[in-house]
């Protein structure tokens, strides 16, 4: 089955959906992205990420391609085109087609391509039975992280450098010594008095929605929360540490650096934060 994609307005087999070569986002990474979950054919957190998008587009003075509750038909039209049933929804809008100048332009219709793929549960079930090792590097984004774009050329050296070191994420450290974020997750750490501490979210990080959600899921199992900074050395010798993310969902992280986190397994919060997840967060019908 060929995948089918959605650019401005046609839905299109893969192989022949683009973009024109002077889109913004392909020069200048002009663009703003948002990925979704996708549990049994239904959006997880569709407000809270459509939110966001509307917060990213305001951010850079972009514009909405469409209404939201037209884009809420795109997104659903993709899924069920491609028959996703447990997988992810991504959306893109770039700030359009224009001849290559710094400056914005002006009156050009923005770019939107939503795309959605499967993701295998079973495995990504697995990968959270066992936990993920994750390595730390100096952060070297720009400060406004808050805003979801598509330039993550950052956040793919990072990645490549996890892998490289046989991990599977890598969290950046900023130069005071404290964890900021992953390279697409959250970060998380818990004290040995049972805290969940994680960075505020004002600003040096995006404001995950699965990090959001698991704020609420933590309050529902009345664990203790401190919503602050933590550095790297206090990840070190924590009891437990996971990320979030909403492809991911909470996960695990059992080893930082190559140091054992806890005792080397996924942790009882991690755990059952993963457990309880899908309870709280936003299930479309
Ligand atoms: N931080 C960064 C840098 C990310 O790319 C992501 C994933 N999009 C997250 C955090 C987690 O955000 P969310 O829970 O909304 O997926």
């Amino acid at each position: 089955m060929s995948r089918i994609a959605y650019v401005n307005g046609l839905y299109l087999p893969h192989a022949e959906a683009g973009v024109h070569i002077e889109d913004r986002g392909f020069q200048f990474a002009d663009g703003v992205y948002e990925v979704c979950e996708i549990l049994g054919g239904h959006l997880v957190d569709e407000t809270r990420h459509i939110d966001r998008l509307l917060r990213s587009l305001g951010e850079l003075r972009m514009a909405m391609p469409m209404s939201r509750a037209a884009l809420g038909v795109v997104m659903r039209e993709v899924v069920r085109r491609n028959r996703v049933r447990d997988g992810v929804v991504y959306v893109q809008v770039t700030r359009g087609v224009a001849r290559r100048d710094f400056l914005f332009p002006a009156g050009v219709a923005p770019t939107l391509v939503v795309t959605a793929r499967p993701a295998d549960r079973a495995k990504t079930e697995m990968t959270a039975a066992t936990g993920i090792s994750v390595i730390t590097l100096p952060e070297n984004r720009w400060e406004r992280v808050d805003i979801k774009t598509v330039g993550l050329l950052p956040n793919c050296l990072a990645k490549e450098a996890a892998k490289a070191a046989g991990a599977r994420e890598a969290w950046y450290v900023d130069r005071d010594g404290f964890i900021t974020e992953g390279g697409s997750s959250n970060a998380w750490i818990v004290s040995a008095g049972g805290a969940l501490i994680t960075r505020p979210a004002e600003f040096g990080i995006l404001r995950g929605i699965t990090r959001t959600v698991t704020l609420e899921v933590a309050r529902r199992l009345n664990l203790t929360v401190e919503e602050r900074p933590f550095a790297r050395e206090e990840a070190y010798a924590a009891v437990e540490a996971f990320g979030t993310s909403a492809s991911l969902g909470v996960m695990p992280v059992v080893r930082l650096d190559g140091r054992v986190v806890g005792d080397g397994k996924p942790g009882r919060a991690a755990r059952a934060l993963r457990a309880e997840f899908h309870k709280v967060a936003e299930i479309a019908p």
